[in-house]
Formats: structure tokens, sequence, C-alpha cells
């Protein structure tokens, strides 16, 4: 039997699921199944798989890289700490943490604090353990959603029935962008948006725009990001940092807010809290989110930015319409009883199977969606929003949303350091430096390789 969620007739998992959208679902170990050392990503869930894993499942995941991703645990973030602590200074590394904004709810739910005091409160634990710089990745999520709103409007110009640029489909969430390129490749990946995702962007922040202000070599810095799932240890082994040494990674290591939550039930430390740092050195921003539900928030900031650039309209309040369920919604720009602009949030995989049926019959009437592998988005991701036997923890995730809910909004234009990194970092907006640096070419190939073709 196959997962009931997915209809791939290829999809050999033997399974046991429950009656959620995001089942977790027993499997057989992938060695077993295969008699080869691969799908080693499922061992990372106690050999459970979880939805935004079957997009990135064992036929998609090679085995150095189920390898790779499973080195990346508490074990080797310590393995760092601990050589910082017997070696010469001029050997130890720099360790330097961004936290993505959806794991901060996580941290306040679990121990009861506000985002702020949470964010102070892990900012505190990591620096006691001797991690020398904390940061958030809110300022790279603002270049991620600007480029994507440029690339929107470009795309919306040159589109035409010959060469179809739209619709465009969102590409910050690793797990989909993955089963896009490994599975479905063509004609999906040519609709993926190239601007880098958020960790990515972080990624080269780090290894070169913080290093050259540090005056430190890259490769001296150990950079872990704390993310909400485990489809970003995958997308860590894919971040080389353009110009940069070849196979340097901007990534060393992503941990789940999971793993750092369970560091910090199970030690004894007494914690100062501590304010975040800044890769700019000074006071940072307040705690801020961009406008959406759970997620990195890429519809609403493209839709008011294409509404404004490309029909002149000011929108206020961005208006939701849930089509066959909540994770599956719409947002309209009409005039004169003409729709301008169509866009989607398609989360979960049963609504992505909606979209790619939709797109492969060439009956598309969206021109962006955002799509993200985690039904209910972000927050629901399996790093934290589960219980310990694996199945979602609804209670947490609402109180999750609840806490999300108070963020303060900003847009990403309103942030005073986004013109400052084009400026002095990237050689202006418009550079052939900030077309490499934040954006990305997506693989994949023009036809589904035979062995992965999909029959829906
Ligand atoms: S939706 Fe978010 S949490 Fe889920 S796999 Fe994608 S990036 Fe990770």
């Amino acid at each position: 039997m196959k997962c009931e969620h997915c209809t791939r007739k290829e999809c050999s998992k033997k399974t046991k699921t429950d009656d959620r959208e995001n089942a977790s679902v027993e499997v057989p170990s992938p060695a077993q199944e295969s008699g080869k050392e691969k799908g080693e990503f499922h061992k990372l869930a106690d050999a459970k798989i979880f939805l935004s894993d079957c997009l990135a499942c064992d036929s998609c995941v090679s085995a150095e890289e189920g390898v790779q991703v499973a080195q990346q645990n508490a074990k080797d973030f310590f393995r760092v700490l601990n050589l910082n602590k017997k070696c010469d200074a001029s050997e130890r590394k720099v360790l330097a943490v961004s936290v993505c904004p959806q794991s901060l709810p996580y941290f306040a739910a679990k121990f009861s604090l506000s985002v702020t005091d949470a964010s102070r409160r892990l900012c505190g634990f990591l620096k006691s353990l001797g991690v020398h710089y904390v940061f958030d990745t809110a300022v790279a999520a603002d270049l991620s959603v600007l480029e994507s709103q440029k690339e929107f409007v470009r795309r919306f110009h040159r589109h035409s029935e010959q060469e179809p640029a739209l619709p465009m489909l969102a590409s910050a969430c690793p797990g989909w962008v993955r089963y896009a390129e490994r599975v479905l490749g063509h004609p999906v990946t040519p609709h993926l948006c190239t601007a880098r995702s958020p960790q990515q962007i972080m990624g080269s922040l780090v290894k070169d725009y913080f290093a050259r202000r540090q005056a430190l070599s890259p490769d001296k810095i150990f950079h872990v990001i704390v993310a909400p799932c485990y489809d970003r240890k995958l997308e860590a082994l894919q971040e080389d940092v353009p110009w940069a040494s070849p196979g340097l990674r901007g990534a060393d290591c992503v941990l789940t807010s999971g793993e750092i939550a369970q560091m910090m039930e199970q030690s004894d430390l007494s914690v100062r809290d501590a304010a975040l740092d800044t890769l700019f050195g000074d006071a940072r921003e307040e705690g801020r989110r961009h406008e959406g539900t759970n997620s990195d928030g890429y519809l609403a900031p493209i839709f008011r930015h294409a509404a404004k650039e490309l029909f002149n309209e000011d929108v206020g309040e961005v208006t939701y319409r849930a089509l066959r369920n909540r994770d599956f919604q719409e947002v309209t720009l009409e005039k004169g009883g003409e729709v301008l602009l169509r866009f989607a949030a398609a989360y979960g995989f049963r609504n992505i199977q909606n979209v790619v049926l939709k797109l492969k019959k060439g009956k598309f009437p969206y021109h962006f969606v955002e799509v993200l592998a985690c039904a209910g988005g972000c927050l629901n991701g399996r790093g934290q929003a589960q219980t310990e036997d694996g199945r979602a923890d609804k209670a947490l995730l609402r109180e999750m949303r609840g806490i999300y809910a108070t963020v303060p909004v900003r847009a990403p234009e309103s942030s005073a350091r986004v013109q400052d990194l084009y400026r002095e970092w990237l050689d202006g907006a418009d550079s052939p430096r900030a077309r490499e640096t934040l954006h990305t070419a997506h693989q994949g190939p023009e036809r589904p390789a035979d062995g992965r073709d999909i029959k829906w």
C-alpha cells in the first residue's frame, strides 16, 4: 500500500497512515527496501515519513546526500564547540547561528514567553555554549521577497502564449523545490521563481558580507541555521556561496527548532538572556515578519507590488478566499468585473498535486502560486510541530499561529538595511553581482527520467 496522500503509482513505500493530511507513516528502512545504502533522510525522523519528507523522499535523495543530511546534528555542532575550547586561537572557528522567523514562535510556545523574550532566551543559551553571533534571517527574507517581486513583474511583461513565463511558482520551500527538480522536471521547473531562498541568501550574507566586514576568511566561519524542518538540511547541501571558492557552503549545519529545544531542556547551564546580533554590528531592528499567515510570506508582498507596478492599484487588505480547503486559498485583483491578477497559496501535498495537475493540463488560472510542502505552512514544519510519537501537535500549532500573528508585519521595502546591502555588497540592485548572488538556476530534466515519471 502506498501513502494515501501520494498518488504516484511508482511510490513503493509500505505505509501505515493516519487520518491527517500531514500523516507520519511507519516505513521499512529504505536500505531494507532497496538493498542499497539510501534513504538516510528518513532516519532523521525515526524512520517515519512525513509529507514534507515525501516530497523529498529517497527517490529524490542520493545515498551521499542522505549521509550528509544525517551528519547535520547536535553532535556536529558540539564537535565544533568543543574543538574551539581545545584548539589554538588561530585554529578556532567563528560560530554564527541564524534563526528562521518561523522557529521563534516554537520557542515562545515551548517556554511560555513572548517572541522577543524567546529570541533573547535562545540567544543567551547559544552564547553560553560558545556561539559568537546569533542572527535572525529577516534581512535575507527581505532580499528574497524583493527579488521575487521584481521577477514576477518581468515575467508578467514577458509572458505570451508562445513562450509562457507565467505562472510563477514560489521557490523558498526546499521540499517542494527538490520534488519539482528531481521528480516533476519540465514543464514545472521553468515556472519556479529563480530568487534564492532566505536560507541560501543568509548563507552568502554570513560567509561573504559578514566575513568581509569582520576581515575573516569565510572558511573560518561555521554557520548553523535553526529551521522548522528537516528539508532545510537537504537545502544546505546545495548552497554554494556565489563569488566564493567552489564548494564553500553557506550553511555548514542545519538544526531543527526541536533539536535546539532538546539541547536547552537537557542543559543545566544557568543562562543569561541576550539580544540577537546584526550583520551590521548595530542595534537590531525590532522583531518582524512579512505579511502572510504561516510562511515566509511571499504571496501578499508580491501581490501588492504587482498590483501597483502593473496596474497602478494600491491594495488595502489582502483578502484570502479558501477554495477546496484552508490550505488552498486564492487572492484576486479585480477591476470593472475583470480579474487582473489571480494568486493562490497551495500548502501540503494534496494541494500541490492539484496545482501540478492543472499546470500539466494547460488549464492554469493563476499568475503566481505560493507553494509550500507542509500543510499549514512552515509553522507546521516537522522539525518543530510534532508530538514525541511523530504526530502533528495541533494544540502547539494553534498556539504558534497565535504567537506568530502578534509579530509586527513589515514590508520588505521598509527595511533600512536592504538598500545599503544592494549598494555596498552587491554593486547595485540590478548588477550582475546582485543577479548571481540572489538568483539561482533550477535544475531539472527536460522530461522526468523514466523511473521517476509520474503517473498521477
Ligand atoms: S513548508 Fe516550510 S517547514 Fe515545510 S518543508 Fe517547506 S520550508 Fe520546511
